[in-house]
């Protein structure tokens, strides 16, 4: 039987259940994190980076937060355990907790963990083929490296997308530098190298694109290069894909009313497509 299923600081609870306070910091402000692990053949894939990176995020909004990684490790056990579920993803966040509405930091609350699993959409047919993406602008604060639940922005530019019959938004700032997805990382492949933004405040530092750049790319001998670009290099490019822990590695063929190249799913994307497959494969299906 497969459940969504969900868990309150470690406890689980049905997931209709009311259970935050209205003063919670995370309701009132965002204030706050969050993770989310895909979940294949019913284990979670690169936890480990995933817990490493919620920590990170953690300490750069200085919230104290009790649980340790085995605590966050066997909390996700039980969501598989109890949900069923094969193919999913568990949605992680963490709060700083209830407090009187004061925007600094209150001297005292506990910081508050939600978890819940869900089934995904098999989208592997798209990626076969591919799709479209439209360029929009890169509304977001400056700290986009921290995986913070104030998603204004992305949510505003995944709408524009979806309304223009669009993937994904590809963000560009106001000096025209492409940064990233509305939720997701950004690649172009230009003769045989793939480019992408560096990893500074203005994108999420992405397991997805960390995986490609430190592991995918050097098994294959792709050379990589992190390194600021405009649309009109995008546009010129050969391949250009976008890349998360939902969204896997799916081909952009077509940006606003632009074909990429011949507007076919390139060579090398398909390679890092196979490449990811076989390591989800080897930490997965084993
Ligand atoms: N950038 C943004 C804005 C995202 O929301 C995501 C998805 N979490 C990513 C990049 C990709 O990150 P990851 O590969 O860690 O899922």
């Amino acid at each position: 039987m497969m459940n969504v299923a969900a868990l309150v600081d470690g406890k689980l609870i049905d997931i209709g259940e009311p259970v935050i306070f209205m003063e919670d910091r995370g309701y009132q402000f965002g204030d706050g994190v969050y993770e989310v692990t895909r979940v294949y053949n019913g284990q979670c894939f690169m936890l480990k980076s995933h817990m490493d990176r919620l920590f990170q995020s953690l300490a750069a909004l200085n919230i104290i937060f009790s649980y340790s990684y085995e605590d966050l490790y066997n909390f996700h056990q039980m969501l598989l355990k109890e949900s069923g579920i094969m193919e999913g993803s568990v949605y992680l966040q963490v709060t700083r907790g209830v407090a009187p509405r004061e925007h600094a930091f209150p001297k005292k609350s506990s910081a508050q963990l939600t978890m819940s699993v869900r089934p995904v959409k098999d989208q592997s047919m798209l990626r076969k083929v591919g799709t479209k993406g439209i360029f929009v602008p890169d509304i977001r604060w400056l700290r986009c490296d921290i995986k913070s639940l104030n998603l204004l922005g992305n949510i505003l530019a995944k709408q524009q997308a979806v309304e223009a019959g669009c993937y994904e938004a590809i963000q560009y700032r106001d000096n025209g530098i492409v940064t990233e997805g509305a939720s997701s990382n950004f690649g172009v492949v230009k003769n045989g190298v793939i480019y992408t933004h560096p990893a500074t405040n203005l994108i999420l530092k992405g397991i997805t694109r960390a995986y490609i750049l430190t592991k995918l790319a050097p098994r294959l001998g792709i050379s990589v290069v992190e390194q600021e670009f405009d649309r009109s290099f995008v546009l010129n490019s050969d391949e250009t894909f976008v890349c998360g822990t939902t969204t896997e590695i799916m081909p952009i063929i077509q940006i606003d009313d632009q074909k990429i190249a011949n507007g076919t799913v390139g060579a090398l994307s398909k390679k890092l497509q196979i490449a990811y497959i076989k390591a989800i494969q080897e930490e997965c299906y084993i």
